[in-house]
């Protein structure tokens, strides 16, 4: 079921849970601002979720809420998940799902990275 996207944060989501290490992930990446794992349902031949360390719950909530070193620094991370993942060459899409018209599932902001392969026009 979608999310309100700008609710209060819930610190039980289940991307809180992997964030404290409660459930596993499969990681990719990690580094002061992200944590990056492999979606468990993957959509293209790479589907990465990456995720802000602090809790926000969507992207609405980020963009408002989140410092500008912060912004700056999960986007960074996210170009250089998708260029140590050697997407750069042929390219790939970022999105991300904001509240209940954007179909958000889970409460805690996420970008979702695809490539790997051609992706069919958007959206996916
Ligand atoms: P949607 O499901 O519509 O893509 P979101 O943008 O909120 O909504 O995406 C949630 C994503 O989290 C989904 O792609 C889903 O497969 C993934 N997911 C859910 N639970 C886990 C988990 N435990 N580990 C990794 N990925 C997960």
């Amino acid at each position: 079921m979608a999310v309100n996207g700008t609710g209060p944060y819930d610190p039980d989501n289940i991307f809180a849970k992997i964030l404290r290490g409660d459930i596993p992930c499969k990681k990719v990446f990690e580094n002061e601002w992200v944590l990056a794992f492999q979606d468990i349902a993957p959509k293209a031949a790479v589907h990465v979720l990456i995720i802000p360390k602090k809790p926000y719950v969507s992207f609405i909530d980020f963009t408002k809420s989140a410092p500008t070193d912060e912004i700056s620094g999960v986007m960074k991370s996210a170009g250089q998940i998708a260029s140590d993942l050697g997407l750069d060459d042929k390219g790939y899409r970022v999105i991300t799902n904001a509240g209940e018209n954007g179909g958000q599932e889970v409460p805690h902001f996420h970008l979702h990275l695809l490539g790997g392969q051609s992706l069919p026009p958007f959206p996916v």
